[in-house]
């Protein structure tokens, strides 16, 4: 199973409850530890970014605060909290499809990993699908104006 299937599936459901269509997936050694997608509003907070809550499921699955040896795979470029707890949670690399230059806090914004007061950075690896990410989220966003 291609993580990113997983990551967009949650994304493309999170679209379906009117959330931002982001979906990720947390996996080590080729077992899923958890695929979550956006909930803010459904969840009635800011943090819930799907992101967070795959790496909160991933850590509940392990029973441990650090996701040592686990990718995370994601259908946009992490914002800067995101970033701040893939750093924290120790994630080993980081896939993710489309960027983001209004929101992503990567390649774009705060670009966290590259600070000197960011202590665990993954490798970084992009633009898979991007195409498809970035079409997922212009139809959310038409959807929503028209
Ligand atoms: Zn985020």
């Amino acid at each position: 199973m291609d993580p990113f299937d997983l990551a967009f599936a949650a994304a493309r459901e999170a679209a379906g409850l009117g959330e931002v269509p982001v979906g990720a997936a947390v996996v080590r050694d080729g077992t899923v530890l958890a695929v979550a997608g956006n909930r803010p509003r459904a969840l009635h907070d800011p943090t819930a970014h799907a992101e967070i809550l795959a790496i909160r499921a991933a850590c509940a699955a392990v029973r441990d605060e650090r996701l040592t040896g686990c990718d995370l795979y994601v259908t946009l470029e992490p914002c800067p909290m995101c970033a701040g707890a893939i750093s924290f949670a120790r994630i080993r690399r980081l896939y993710y499809a489309a960027s983001d230059p209004k929101g992503g806090g990567v390649e774009h914004g705060p670009r966290v990993f590259n600070q000197p007061t960011c202590h665990h950075a993954p490798e970084v690896y992009s633009g898979f699908r991007a195409g498809e990410a970035a079409a997922l989220l212009r139809g959310f966003f038409e959807g929503r104006r028209s």
